[in-house]
């Protein structure tokens, strides 16, 4: 189970993926995984806002 956060409205669910329409923008909207950035996250965070690239 992984948690994710809609991109565009901050909309938080848990699911092992995230849906293809946001419940609460009932749009197509870009999910981002919250879950690893938790330490114990074995994966490597995709936001780029973090790593600030570009
Ligand atoms: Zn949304």
């Amino acid at each position: 189970m992984a948690s994710w956060i809609c991109d565009k409205c901050g909309y938080n669910l848990e699911a092992d993926k995230p849906p293809e329409k946001c419940p609460s923008c009932n749009q197509e909207c870009s999910f981002v995984d919250n879950s690893c950035y938790t330490p114990d996250c074995a994966g490597k965070p995709n936001d780029p806002q973090i790593k600030g690239e570009g």
